[in-house]
């Protein structure tokens, strides 16, 4: 248990005569009985002890006093306890100061729910009371929330990605800071809000971060991103049967009336991967190519479909329809895609039994983008019209469309 190995980090910094103490998102999660994912701990022992009394470690953050240490094959972050000098840039501080007790260390920290810490005997020490804001499913600021959020715009969407995680309200003056620098967040590179964006829509509660950014404005900077949460009930129900985060930005942008060249903007803005944007921006055409036939109780084709956008976007778009639209009509379901799919002999031109340098061998014509147009229609053929995959077959029907073409 990671939890173990952790105590034997605590262990080792208390037997050396420093204080030691899990703190941050595991101690709230522990207490929320979530599943903790990487247990942070904090000392008064300066970056140089740490790494003396632990030989296998990774200087991770010396300068910002963390030093990553490696218990039987799993790491944990071990920071000194440090306040923050002036904040640059509405993001990181120019520099930190270590100091000796933890809790000015816990002072520093965002949330009151985030600024715990607990001892190897499972003491608790929560300085500004963030387990009993826990009870009350509240996320405040720790001190002025004015001014925590003026050091670090960040904060602000992730107050926003708690509030989803956990199903919390913000409180007042806390929610109330967030409106007055909402246009801080302008200074915040754009990856890492893309990232808490992720969170939020991936969480238990994506319509309470929802509702929170409406409510905020935070995202006004942006009014083409902005738009996307404003949500319909029913856009809210879908987005709780959606499985992938592809999937999740494709139903916000398509009910947002966005084309597939509008979505294109947004995930550029929001700096997303080229694979990222493709599928979604595919996903969205999808849904846009269908929309009208709704109405009519048909199957879909997903043979044609297959073979334009591929496997994997077509299998995020079975899992969109199903969620979404079509639960109750089985021909759209995944398991239709999945026979579908398995039933093709041939599903991309490398399964075809000629090359494209075989085509011209045979054909005897200059090579030119009738290659790729011969290839694609004899990939139809075959994966859906039954063309046996030979050589021999392909090469008398690629003959023949090379022959029809030049008429
Ligand atoms: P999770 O890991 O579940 O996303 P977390 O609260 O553990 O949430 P981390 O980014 O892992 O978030 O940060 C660990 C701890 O560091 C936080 O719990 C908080 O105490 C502190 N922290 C992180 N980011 C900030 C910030 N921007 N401002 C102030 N404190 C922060
Ligand atoms: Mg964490």
């Amino acid at each position: 248990m990671a939890i173990e190995l952790a105590k034997r980090v605590l262990d080792r910094l208390e037997e050396h005569g420093f204080e030691a103490y899990y703190v941050g998102g595991c101690v709230r999660d522990w207490l929320l009985q979530r599943p903790v994912h990487d247990i942070d701990i904090c000392t008064n022992a300066h970056p140089g002890d740490v790494i003396r009394l632990f030989p296998d470690h990774v200087p991770t953050g010396l300068k910002h006093g963390t030093v990553s240490v490696k218990v039987e094959g799993q790491m944990f972050e071990v920071t000194t306890f440090r306040t923050e000098g002036k904040y640059e840039d509405y993001r990181r501080p120019a520099e930190v100061q270590f100091v000796s007790e933890l809790r000015l260390d816990l002072e520093r920290r965002d949330f009151t729910m985030n600024a715990m810490a607990m001892d190897r005997n499972q003491v608790l020490h929560d300085p500004f009371g963030g387990r009993e804001d826990m009870e009350h499913r509240m996320v405040r600021a720790v001190g002025i929330p004015l001014e925590r959020f003026q050091e670090d715009a960040l904060r602000l969407l992730r107050g926003v990605r708690f509030a989803s995680q956990l199903g919390f309200a913000i409180e007042d003056q806390t929610m109330l800071a967030m409106k007055q620098t909402a246009p801080l967040l302008a200074h915040i590179a754009v990856e890492r809000i893309r990232e808490e964006l992720n969170k939020t829509l991936d969480s238990k509660a994506p319509e309470v971060g929802c509702q929170l950014l409406n409510e905020t404005k935070l995202m006004a900077y942006a009014p083409g991103v902005e738009k996307l949460f404003v949500l319909s009930n029913e856009h809210v129900w879908r987005l709780h049967h959606l499985e992938s985060i592809t999937q999740k930005w494709s139903l916000l942008l398509f009910a947002a009336n966005y084309s597939p060249v509008q979505s294109r903007e947004v995930c550029q803005f929001l700096k997303m991967s080229k694979r990222e944007t493709e599928a979604i921006c595919c996903l969205v055409e999808l849904l846009t190519r269908l929309q009208p036939q709704w109405d009519v109780p048909q199957s879909i084709e997903w043979g044609p479909l297959l073979l334009e956008v591929g496997w994997d976007t077509c299998n995020e778009f079975a899992i969109l329809l199903q969620a979404c639209w079509w639960k109750e009509r089985q021909s759209f379901s995944k398991q239709a895609l999945i026979d579908q799919y398995e039933s093709m002999p041939v599903k991309t031109l490398k399964d075809l039994a000629i090359t494209g340098l075989d085509l011209q061998v045979a054909i005897q014509k200059k090579p030119g983008e009738w290659i790729v147009h011969v290839l694609e229609s004899l990939l139809r053929q075959t994966a859906l019209h039954g063309l046996p995959n030979t050589p021999e077959a392909l090469v008398e029907v690629a003959k023949k469309e090379v022959a029809q073409d030049e008429h």
